[in-house]
């Protein structure tokens, strides 16, 4: 069976981008699986469907075709035949993606698509039930945690590159999605009993690469 290292934590922890620096460090493959909740967002929105609408969504679940190649280490997707790339990353999918992550038919498909990925090599995967749900038992788990304030100075400057949006504004979005994720019925954010906490507030990247390389052994 191959090996899974497994991080949650909120929005804008540096989930992502500490995972995917493990992944090549360690020759493994890399997954986001915020994406594949931000992919369903994208085609709901892209269609204009109520994503408020939980049977609504759930026929966009049934008919969604998520395509899964590897690319750069990591694994990508095309929907329906598109690559939404940065698409996925907007403001109007920040907004909307925790909602439509709260319903079951989406969480179902979600999990399911993220646990047949083992199959294409050893994983490093970030989200938001990774250690809890999709794969409890994750040779490695962590937890990767920030002040709210110190999340959205990171996503701002993040965000900043594309679109104009004050960090305020971003400091009320993650809060709101940490306030949905954390107290969803389904699967809700929280810290596995097995997980490490790694508070992030007071170290740079560089930082929490190196602490939790020295924790694992690959
Ligand atoms: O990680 P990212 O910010 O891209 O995730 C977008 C949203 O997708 C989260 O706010 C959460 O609502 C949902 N999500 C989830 N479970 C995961 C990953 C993401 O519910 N494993």
């Amino acid at each position: 069976m191959n090996a899974v290292i497994a991080i949650d934590g909120p929005s804008a922890s540096g989930k992502s981008t500490v995972a995917r620096r493990l992944a090549a460090g360690a020759g493994y493959l890399f997954v986001d699986s915020g994406a594949l909740y931000r992919g369903i967002t994208w085609k709901a929105l892209k269609n204009d469907m109520d994503v408020n609408s939980e049977s609504v969504i759930d026929g966009v679940v049934d008919s969604v075709d998520f395509d899964f190649f590897t690319k750069d280490g990591a694994v990508c997707f095309r929907i329906d035949g598109v690559e939404p790339g940065l698409e996925l990353r907007t403001e109007k999918i920040n907004t909307k993606v925790s909602i439509i992550a709260t319903y079951p038919s989406v969480r179902e498909k979600v999990v399911s698509l993220l646990r047949g990925m083992r199959e294409l090599g050893n994983l490093v995967i970030e989200g938001r039930d990774i250690t809890t749900a999709v794969f409890p038992d994750a040779r490695y788990k962590f937890y990767l945690d920030a002040s709210p304030e110190e999340r959205a100075r990171r996503r701002h400057v993040e965000m900043a590159e594309r679109e104009d949006i004050a960090e305020e504004a971003v400091l009320d979005s993650i809060t709101k999605r940490d306030e949905i994720d954390t107290t969803r019925e389904r699967d809700p954010l929280r810290v596995a009993e097995d997980a490490e906490i790694v508070d992030t507030t007071s170290m740079d990247l560089e930082e929490v690469i190196d602490y939790i390389a020295g924790r694992i052994e690959v």
